[in-house]
């Protein structure tokens, strides 16, 4: 949707958005394709290579349109849609889209309540699965009166409680009449991350892919162009996984690599990148922390990469100088939230990169630094990041919670819950979620920035900060960090740590306490969850 040009401001006086008033996400990303154009290359985790066209896909997700619809499942109804990235995922997403039916993407990592919370909240009516998950969903199945269809992959034949997929697509005919959409109706559920309270499924319009565009276009340097090849290690359950990788790269019909890593691999990330030739990526901050720990990789892989898009957290400078080493090319850090995404990003090629700022509003969202009450604050000032009701990539609600719904919004903005600001040249600089500033000593601290620091230590992989409750200064800095392999943890190491950062930010900013630990608690996204160290936190202080 973006046209290339020299400088930013020509890309924003170019751009309109293109929403026609009737869309389906599942004919645009596949029945409007080149059939025998290749779609999908996908992996195994024995190593194995498997090939799909466009046409193959459209194929297969026909037959699975009309097995859902051949099970009583009616336009409207929910399908959850739990597998890891492998092509029978993609095939039900694209099933559910030409069909009428709301998809529920799903984590493989979730265990039973997280399943049965997802599940039970979204009314799933259907669940595409695959067998290693089916002793879980006997467990729960109980308590969701909604669900009456599972499809389980992998499974030769039919069992108890469960149809084989294949069987079921076998007996299905391979021609669809997909449904004509309006691009507004309800395409999808996504369910938030969870870092600071119970998610909550934002209900997406078939338009949101099309909102989505801009956005992945601008941080992967004006995608596509010949040659690409999209991969993720994101889960495609994740809005980072399925709408900033898999869907965008379908629309433009270029390729997209799929491999499931039951836990992150930095190495075989490496491996996977070289072997198949991917020259885009987006990798969030937690895997290119990983990734920075992998020693040589220049002299142990063969790998040309075109644009590397990072986002879902701080991304920092420390990482930024990391990848250009390492990759010869700026990764692109992005911002947006699972109900409104994409909204605010670098193009290196066009903007300078100002280290540890996200970049600017991506042309076609109007994000602005707002008050509570949604009134647009000078440049320079803390306030929330707001985004302009209207805008095609919003979310149309949270899932039957219209309370939660109608707080999300005010005045002529929907507000993030997150804390920036905006210099003098439009560039914006993340503070923090609202409820992770630091109030001490009568300043407003945001972890992001010190914990970016943090990682310039050379024996730290991984640090999280957050306030601790202090007498004297309301809250006080405290950094739980993981130390590199190998690294000594002890109290000279933290005494070193305190005055590195101490040196390098404000003396208000160093952490007055450190503790080292094994790992961080992590959502299934990869994010820290901060709320978990900060209620550790205040439980150990009252039990002292
Ligand atoms: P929940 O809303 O359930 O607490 P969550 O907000 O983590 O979970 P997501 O929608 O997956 O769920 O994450 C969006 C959030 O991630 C943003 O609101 C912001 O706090 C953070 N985020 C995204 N991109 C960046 C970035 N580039 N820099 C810093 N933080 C980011
Ligand atoms: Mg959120």
């Amino acid at each position: 949707m973006l046209k290339a040009a020299a400088r930013y401001e020509e890309v924003l006086a170019a751009f309109s958005w293109q929403v026609p008033q009737r869309y389906n996400i599942g004919i645009d990303v596949c029945d409007r394709q080149d059939a025998d154009a290749l779609a999908l290359i996908h992996e195994p985790e024995d190593g194995s290579v498997r090939r799909y066209s466009f046409g193959d896909i459209a194929r297969q997700s026909n037959r699975l349109a009309n097995a859902l619809l051949a099970g009583g499942l009616r336009a409207g109804d929910r399908v959850g849609i739990l597998l890891p990235q492998r092509p029978e995922t993609a095939i039900a997403h694209v099933a559910c889209y030409k069909a009428g039916l709301i998809a529920v993407p799903l984590f493989t990592l979730f265990g039973p309540e997280a399943l049965e919370y997802r599940l039970g909240n979204a009314g799933c009516r259907a669940l595409v699965t695959d067998t290693e998950r089916l002793p879980v969903i006997e467990e729960i199945r109980p308590n969701l009166p909604d669900l009456s269809l599972v499809l389980a992959a992998d499974a030769a034949k039919d069992g108890g409680f469960f149809r084989s997929l294949s069987t079921a697509m076998e007996q299905a005919s391979d021609r669809f009449t997909p449904l004509d959409s309006a691009a507004d109706d309800p395409a999808l559920i996504i369910y938030t991350s969870g870092t600071t309270g119970q998610p909550k499924g934002a209900l997406h319009a078939h338009r949101v892919l099309l909102g989505h565009l801009p956005g992945v276009e601008f941080p992967q340097e004006f995608f596509p162009q010949p040659g690409d090849l999209f991969w993720t290690p994101a889960d495609w359950a994740w809005i980072g996984g399925l709408i900033d990788v898999l869907l965008p790269s379908w629309h433009h019909g270029v390729p997209v690599l799929s491999h499931r890593m039951r836990k992150f691999d930095p190495e075989h990330a490496f491996h996977l990148i070289a072997k198949h030739g991917v020259r885009n990526a987006f990798l969030p901050p937690t895997a290119l922390k990983l990734m920075r720990q992998v020693e040589n990789p220049k002299g142990r892989w063969d790998y040309a990469m075109r644009s590397i898009g990072s986002g879902g957290e701080t991304l920092g400078a420390e990482l930024l100088e990391w990848g250009q080493e390492t990759f010869g090319l700026t990764i692109n850090e992005f911002y947006g939230q699972t109900e409104c995404n994409l909204v605010v990003g670098n193009c290196a090629s066009i903007l300078p990169v100002r280290p540890g700022a996200m970049g600017r509003a991506v042309p076609g969202h109007d994000v602005r630094i707002v008050d509570d009450s949604g009134n647009i604050l000078p440049a320079g000032s803390v306030g929330n990041v707001g985004i302009r009701k209207g805008d095609p990539v919003m979310f149309l609600e949270y899932w039957r919670n219209p309370e939660a719904t109608a707080a999300k919004f005010a005045g002529d903005f929907l507000l993030t819950g997150d804390q920036a600001r905006q210099d003098g040249e439009g560039y914006f600089w993340f503070v923090g979620r609202v409820d992770d500033v630091i109030t001490s000593s009568g300043y407003r601290i945001g972890p992001a920035e010190i914990e970016d620091c943090l990682l310039k230590h050379p024996a730290i992989a991984m640090a999280a900060v957050i306030g601790v409750p202090d007498p004297l200064r309301t809250e006080a800095v405290k950094a739980f960090l993981v130390a590199k392999p190998g690294v000594p943890a002890d109290a000279g190491l933290a005494a070193e740590i305190q005055q590195f950062v101490k040196t390098r930010l404000a003396a208000h900013e160093y952490p007055r306490h450190v503790e080292f630990v094994d790992t961080l608690p992590m959502t299934a996204t990869g994010k820290i969850m901060r709320r978990e160290l900060r209620a550790k936190e205040i439980e150990r202080q009252d039990r002292s």
